[in-house]
């Protein structure tokens, strides 16, 4: 027997739980499978001082608990569940946690990205403790810093130049002796003052001092025998992001870089009755509130689908 419900909701950062808050009041009575990373990418950053309404700041993961209040408020179901399979092939959709199965009329994505990690010992303990994978989110709070970028594409070249904002210095630390960014943006941080390259070498540690916060880190040589430690004032990682979609593979249609591909100005997939919001739609804007915004529009175009559909 599978439940079956009007709307599900796959995911619960800001795009997520504002669809779910629309389709609630719509009373559409969702269901959102909050994933393995409940609240999604803001619960991994201190504060949020970009988020309209929130004149004092607030923590990513305090409103992130705020957007849950207030779409259960209005009868939104949330579970700490994370979907194992879908079936989009038929209506009603199929939608699998582990064993049990749940059908909807419509599906909303919003599983986000997530930022490339190095995966090297200490990164999960000093995430948001001086370790960060979002420049616009976290600069401000390393004024008069000295800051190192890790990577040497242009997601690196735009964090280290949006930096140079608040940072005194900011060291770009690439693991080859070349860039892969784009010309324009190569150029751009070349001429900026405040930026410098360590070539050739990669961060294999972080160390955390004793109250937890990242105080420093091993370096290594990709082309010598070499060691050593540094002391940094922040890390950030510019070493790219992956959209969460695999459990959609071969389902929606994803762009080269695995995206999924929404209508022009809108959040319909390829397949109708599945919209995508958020960061796994976004690879340009990738803020809460943007994301917000496309969840918001991605409920309004399920509400209206399903009752072009008699739903
Ligand atoms: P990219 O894949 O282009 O670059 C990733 C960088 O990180 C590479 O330099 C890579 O090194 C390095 N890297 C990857 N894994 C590791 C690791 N484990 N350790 C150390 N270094 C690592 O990703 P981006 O996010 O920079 O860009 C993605 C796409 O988005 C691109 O198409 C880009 O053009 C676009 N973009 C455009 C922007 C703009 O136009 N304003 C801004 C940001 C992104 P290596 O070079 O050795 O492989």
């Amino acid at each position: 027997m599978s439940e079956h419900r009007k709307v599900i909701i796959i995911g619960s950062g800001p795009a997520g739980l504002t669809a779910a808050l629309y389709t609630a009041r719509a009373n559409l009575e969702p269901l959102v499978f909050e994933g393995i990373q409940p609240g999604g990418q803001l619960t991994i950053t201190t504060e949020v001082e970009n988020f309209p309404g929130f004149p004092e700041g607030v923590m990513g993961p305090e409103m992130m608990d705020l957007f849950r209040t207030q779409a259960q408020k209005f009868g939104a179901q949330t579970e700490f569940l994370t979907v194992t399979s879908v079936d989009l092939s038929k209506r009603p959709f199929s939608v699998v946690v582990d064993e049990t199965e749940y059908t909807a009329d419509a599906v909303i994505v919003a599983t986000g990205a997530s930022a490339r990690m190095l995966g090297i010992p200490g990164e999960l303990d000093v995430m948001g403790r001086g370790l960060s994978a979002c420049a616009t989110c976290d600069g401000f709070f390393f004024r008069d810093k000295h800051v190192y970028v890790v990577g040497g594409g242009d997601t690196a070249m735009e964090e280290a130049n949006f930096l140079t904002r608040f940072a005194s210095k900011v060291t770009i630390v690439h693991r080859r002796d070349e860039l892969r960014a784009s010309k324009i943006m190569q150029e751009r941080a070349e001429a900026n003052d405040k930026i410098d390259f360590l070539w050739n070498t990669a961060i294999s540690a972080y160390n955390a001092d004793e109250h937890g916060s990242l105080k420093s880190v091993t370096m290594k040589s990709t082309t010598e025998d070499k060691e050593w430690e540094q002391e940094v004032d922040g890390v950030f990682l510019g070493i790219g992001h992956k959209p969460n979609t695999e459990v959609f593979a071969g389902q929606l249609d994803v762009d080269d870089a695995g995206y999924l591909i929404t209508k022009p100005d809108r959040t319909a997939t390829n397949i109708a009755g599945v919209f995508a919001c958020g960061d796994v739609q976004d690879h340009y804007y990738r803020q809460a509130v943007t994301a917000a915004g496309s969840g918001c529009m991605a409920a309004i175009e399920a509400e209206r689908w399903l009752e072009e559909q008699g739903a």
